[in-house]
């Protein structure tokens, strides 16, 4: 999410930091600023310059604006609290314009740091999380900067890096790191902080990381971290030797891989604020108990994976709350004269947030006067701005075309929602709620756990990319799994794949299997396990290639079938945001094996704005 850089030093500050944000464009892009610390007959003051759209907008600003100045900080945003706008954009400022601050991240409590701030007098210019920052600095009334930050960042709940510059000390920035990534740059000109290295990697080669908690303070000459206690830490500088744009990708080969590596994040930042300390929220729904007791149906509409995401989500709502969920494809919604139902919710799931056939839904839902809920990673876009309510997946800015991490992050949202819904209406046992929490809570990790497999996956993909047609079989949680991995295998090798439930095979495509057809048992321990043994079993006796996934310790079915790979156990219902990750890594492994481009695939486009 979103770019930080900062600078202090002789050279041309204005122009590095816009020069860095061009480089960070890529994290997030609806607005930029930057301020600047410009000396004046005595002292400095801060000159800001902040505009909405891309860096371009920002840049044609400064084309025309006076800015002198060797100390600053800049910023493009993917806005999370507060629409993308130019009051919204960064940085923000205390009440006396001193204290300029940049953030990268969401403050979970700002909402009650913000109405304490306000009774105690501060004004606030913006709608964003962030703006709580530098008045949080204001109140601590302290000379130094970095005390102020220490202090500061004890009292926020959430994530973050911050970045922040004050004229009472006009060489000097100073920083924190929690959770969200903040590098320190260092050269014989001056130093920098930034999001990531390829921000001024046309500057310096020299890097030191923030780890968490850590906080910085950064001089022409020297950067100094310290702990969570405020005790000195002692780091060496490393060399990066890496290209611009390889650096841009963290090193991955691809933006499509490594956002298949940033999922345990994507889905972490989608829960912060929603599941903490046993407790769900879900404020942004914007129901009452009595209203979510007294739904009578939950309609999902999506296209493409958001549409996966929501045939996983009917599952667990229907499972859990109880409540019956249809989900139709947005392009069939629209036109097939579909009945509301009274006490009914229509949920909209879009990652841009402006798919034309899911906008068409909502509209259409509108016009017959229902309620109608997006679930969208694009703060501000159209299907937020046109909605009763919004739920965000934190997912972070995708530029793969193929949808990886933003497909969890919805699936994500899907559980959330059903544990919500079925804490209020009372159809789940306080017993198996706090089981699926302490489940839910342990994903990411889980996720981590497959993605360091990922050789083990890449393997089972050399011996398999030159197959001419791939199966891929689920049943119940595994379903939509099964019809995800056929979609992402159709999108980037440009292979025929068929996502089917297994228990449907012998009605038909039981006939396409032969020697040259791969079949993917999607096959977790759940209820259904033996039956997916019984089905995957048929179709090696016509000759295919046998993949399965199932589950640790499960090596009996490893003896009959050609390949096998193991998810860490979980509950069956929430199973399927983890085998998921395999078939994207398998997907990912054959297309690159093809030579195809996994980020740009041919014919598709990242969002679907035409019918
Ligand atoms: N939460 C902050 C905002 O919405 C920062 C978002 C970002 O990381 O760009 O302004």
């Amino acid at each position: 999410m979103c770019g930080i850089v900062a600078y202090t030093g002789r050279g041309d500050c204005k122009n590095i930091l816009l020069s860095g944000l061009k480089r960070l464009e890529y994290r997030g892009y609806d607005s930029a600023g930057i301020a600047l610390l410009s000396p004046q007959k005595k002292a400095y003051t801060v000159t800001l310059v902040k505009e909405a759209g891309k860096i371009r907008e920002l840049e044609a600003e400064l084309a025309h604006t006076k800015m002198k100045g060797h100390c600053g900080i800049g910023h493009t945003r993917w806005a999370t609290h507060g629409e993308p706008s130019r009051e919204n954009a960064h940085p923000h400022q205390d009440c006396l314009g001193q204290i300029s601050v940049v953030h990268n991240g969401i403050i979970e409590n700002y909402a009650q740091l913000r109405e304490q701030l306000e009774a105690q007098g501060h004004t606030f210019a913006s709608d964003t999380d962030t703006e709580v920052l530098p008045h949080l600095m204001e109140q601590e009334d302290s000379n130094d900067l970095l005390v102020a930050m220490q202090k500061v960042v004890k009292k926020i709940k959430g994530s973050g890096a911050i970045v922040a510059i004050d004229p009472r000390n006009p060489q000097q920035l100073v920083g924190a790191r929690i959770a969200s990534p903040l590098v320190a740059g260092i050269s014989k000109n001056g130093n920098f902080l930034a999001s990531d290295i390829p921000a001024v990697l046309e500057h310096t080669r020299r890097f030191l990381i923030i780890h968490d908690q850590e906080t910085v303070k950064v001089t022409p000459h020297k950067v100094e971290i310290f702990d969570k206690e405020g005790r000195a830490v002692k780091r060496e500088p490393f060399k990066v030797n890496w290209s611009i744009s390889s650096a841009q990708k963290g090193g991955f080969a691809d933006f499509m891989l490594k956002e298949i590596f940033e999922q345990p994040q994507g889905v972490k930042e989608t829960m912060r604020g929603r599941l903490s300390g046993g407790q769900l929220r879900f404020e942004e729904l914007n129901m009452d108990e009595q209203q979510i007791k007294g739904l009578k149906k939950i309609q999902i509409i999506a296209c493409g994976t958001s549409y996966h995401a929501a045939l996983a989500g009917k599952q667990v709502i229907e499972k859990w709350a109880r409540i019956p969920v249809e989900v139709d494809y947005g392009s069939e919604y629209r036109y097939r004269d579909p009945i509301m139902v009274p006490d009914s919710l229509l949920v909209a799931i879009t990652q841009s947030g402006e798919t034309i056939d899911t906008l068409a839904a909502i509209r259409e839902a509108k016009k017959r006067g229902g309620r109608v809920a997006a679930i969208t990673n694009i703060v501000g876009s159209s299907a937020a701005r046109e909605s009763d309510a919004v739920i965000y997946t934190h997912a972070g800015p995708e530029i793969g075309v193929c949808a990886t991490k933003t497909f969890t992050a919805q699936v994500m949202v899907m559980y959330l929602m059903g544990l919500y819904f079925a804490r209020i209406k009372g159809t789940i046992t306080e017993h198996s709620y706090r089981e699926l929490m302490e489940e839910l809570d342990a994903i990411p990790q889980k996720i981590q756990e497959i993605l360091n497999g990922s050789k083990q996956i890449k393997k089972i993909a050399d011996r398999t990319s030159r197959y001419a047609c791939f199966l891929f079989l689920g049943r119940v949680y595994s379903l939509p799994m099964a019809l995800e991995g056929a979609l992402k295998l159709k999108e980037i090798s440009y292979i025929h794949a068929e996502g089917y439930p297994a228990g449907e095979m012998k009605h038909g495509p039981i006939a396409l299997a032969d020697k040259k057809t791969v079949v993917v048992g999607i096959m977790p321990q759940d209820a259904v396990y033996e039956k997916l043994v019984s089905n995957i079993q048929e179709v090696k006796a016509r000759g295919a290639h046998l993949f399965s996934i199932s589950t640790q310790g499960n090596d009996r079915l490893a003896k009959n079938v050609d390949d096998c790979f193991h998810i860490p156990p979980a509950a069956p219902a929430l199973s399927g945001i983890l085998t998921v990750i395999v078939l994207q890594l398998y997907a990912y492994y054959i297309a690159k094996n093809l030579g195809r481009d996994v980020d740009q695939p041919r014919n598709l486009a990242k969002s679907v704005t035409v019918e």
